[in-house]
């Protein structure tokens, strides 16, 4: 370990929307805090991912902070699904509106972190040889920011422009004139297939799995649109608190089953055409619950494929099949499914052309060589614990993070691993995370650690640790929640089933933002029931702790 050279309350990773938060609550109680980012800007995931046609898809008004009333009077968006160039831009603003680049030390990566028993304090090692001591460790590093690679041979034989989308270089790339190959139909791929179609000599997608993509929808804001917005802005952030998703939508009560074939037709047409994310799960209660109930919501967008896509044989390859609507995220994409009637798009069904290996030229499937000028890997991401692990994270004991979670990454209540005194996740596994509004769930987590840490302060308590048994309980309870679903029926990252050798355990909470929210409040109210609280013999305490 390397000589401590600072020493402070708490050590933040990460510089977006998560650690930009967290650095100004915890600044704002009076915590000493330092904060490292591996980029040299401001922005976590919209930081990285600058593809080309990378954008939210949550709406802007609920996919930003809540905290200040100022803030979000000032900010006007200007797309109903802003850019990630925008998102980084809002971050940016909000960096230095409230004075938090001065906490971060950007282009510095942690490496590892080991618990100090006697002191009750986290050394923490950085990639610039420095070591700082800290109290508390809040990794919020994100839940979809390590990039998968896309596991193919030959990959470092390419002699062309290789990318992920989750690392876009930051200089100009160039498509005009080139043949590009896009590999992945998620969110990324489809967003990023859209936005170079028409832009490049001849666009090639390999896709593996054909997914769900509903309209976007998406449209510049006017500003009477925002003033709208503004109007009843309070009352729409109240009730996103306590809804399932985070943002203010009404979830149904009534099955598809009972429906009329015509009233069915109806609200999906209407879904369809006015749509958000949420559109069709918010047709009826069953939706992501009974297969009977989801297959109309799939035969319905499959029947629009059919539609749109000229040539049978290539909609025939685009039909989502082999899970549930919903089970694997959604994508949005107003123009999708008609990029593949353009001559200068090319699908590759890899179920029936497998690649082989990437060759200098390009890639060999089983049906030949595709010559290609750029790759594009939109594979996705080793979601919600491949942040964390891959920080050499030693708890009590000398214990590593990576041997407790070989089975699965655990936690109790999403927001601490027993043995691991003193460590809060942040939307990791165990939590809404992702399948809640990610800004509003950021904020209710941030707080919830802000007001323990203050509680601890004013108590003296310097440890706050879990038990394996109270892990046990909440993750038996987040798996007994997804078994009421269909979540478990699609290989998704949800369950680390896109990551090769990682365990499939489903990892996000499913009972509904509201709920957890209402749960981590009781718990705290009730002195922290499930953690334990004590106090250093040695009480080395740092700064304001
Ligand atoms: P993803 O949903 O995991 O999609 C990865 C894609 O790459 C899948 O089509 C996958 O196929 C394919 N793939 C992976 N490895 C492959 C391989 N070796 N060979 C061929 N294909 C391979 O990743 P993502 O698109 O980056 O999205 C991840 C999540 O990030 C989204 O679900 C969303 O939550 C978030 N996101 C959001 C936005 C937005 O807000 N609009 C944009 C981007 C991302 P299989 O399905 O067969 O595994």
């Amino acid at each position: 370990m390397g000589t401590t050279t600072e020493t402070c309350d708490a050590v933040i990773v990460g510089a977006g929307f998560a650690g930009l938060y967290a650095i100004k609550r915890l600044r704002d109680a009076g915590f000493k805090i330092q904060a490292f980012e591996a980029g040299d800007g401001i922005g976590g995931t919209w930081y990285w991912n600058q593809y080309p046609g990378a954008r939210v898809d949550l709406e802007c008004w609920d996919y930003s902070y809540s905290f200040s009333r100022e803030l979000q009077d000032e900010w006007d968006w200007t797309e109903r699904y802003p850019t990630a160039r925008e998102l980084m831009h809002y971050l940016e603003h909000v960096a230095d509106r409230f004075k938090l680049r001065e906490h971060i030390r950007f282009n510095t990566r942690v490496d590892s972190a080991e618990f100090d028993e006697n002191a009750d304090m986290w050394r923490i090692r950085t990639s610039d040889g420095k070591t700082v001591a800290a109290r508390f460790f809040v990794p919020a590093s994100g839940v979809l920011s390590v990039p998968k690679p896309p596991e193919i041979a030959g990959i470092e034989t390419f002699k062309g422009e290789a990318y992920h989308t989750g690392r876009w270089p930051k200089h100009d790339v160039k498509f005009e004139g080139k043949r590009i190959g896009v590999i992945g139909t998620g969110s990324s791929g489809v967003q990023t297939i859209q936005a170079l179609a028409g832009k490049c000599k001849h666009l090639t997608v390999f896709q593996r799995t054909a997914v769900f993509v509903v309209p976007a929808k998406n449209h510049a804001l006017t500003p009477a649109m925002r003033e709208r917005v503004r109007a009843t802005y309070a009352e729409r952030r109240e009730i996103s608190k306590i809804t399932r998703f985070g943002i203010a939508a009404a979830m149904p009560s009534e099955s598809a089953l009972d429906a009329t074939p015509e009233e069915m037709q109806m609200k999906y047409e209407n879904a369809w055409t006015n749509s958000q994310l949420l559109g069709f799960r918010q047709c009826y209660a069953d939706i992501l619950s009974n297969d009977d109930a989801n297959a109309t919501v799939a035969e319905f967008i499959r029947g629009k494929i059919r539609k749109i896509v000229h040539k049978p044989h290539v909609a025939q390859k685009l039909l989502p099949t082999g899970f549930p609507f919903g089970t694997k995220r959604p994508c949005l994409g107003d123009t999708y499914y008609s990029v593949y009637n353009r001559d200068d798009v090319t699908l590759v069904d890899l179920k029936t052309a497998p690649i082989e290996r990437v060759v200098p030229e390009g890639i060999v499937t089983a049906e030949g060589l595709i010559e290609l000028d750029m790759l594009i890997y939109a594979t996705g991401y080793d979601a919600l614990s491949g942040a964390l692990t891959r920080i050499d994270v030693r708890g009590v004991g000398g214990a590593r993070l990576t041997d407790k979670w070989a089975d699965g990454a655990r936690t109790y209540l999403g927001l601490m691993v027993a043995s691991f005194p003193n460590l809060f996740t942040v939307t990791g596994p165990g939590s809404p995370g992702p399948l809640a509004n990610m800004s509003m769930s950021i904020e209710q987590h941030i707080d919830w650690i802000t007001r323990c840490m203050e509680d601890m302060r004013k108590n003296g308590w310097t440890r706050i640790d879990t038990s394996s048994d109270q892990e046990d309980k909440w993750m038996q309870g987040v798996q007994d929640i997804v078994k009421r679903t269909l979540y478990l029926k699609a290989d998704s990252w949800y369950l680390g089933a896109n990551v090769p050798g990682k365990p499939k355990v489903f990892l996000p909470y499913l009972g509904g933002h509201g709920n957890y929210r209402k749960k981590c409040d009781e718990v705290a109210a009730a002195g922290y029931e499930g953690f334990t609280l004590s106090k250093t013999k040695q009480a080395k305490t740092a700064g304001a702790t």
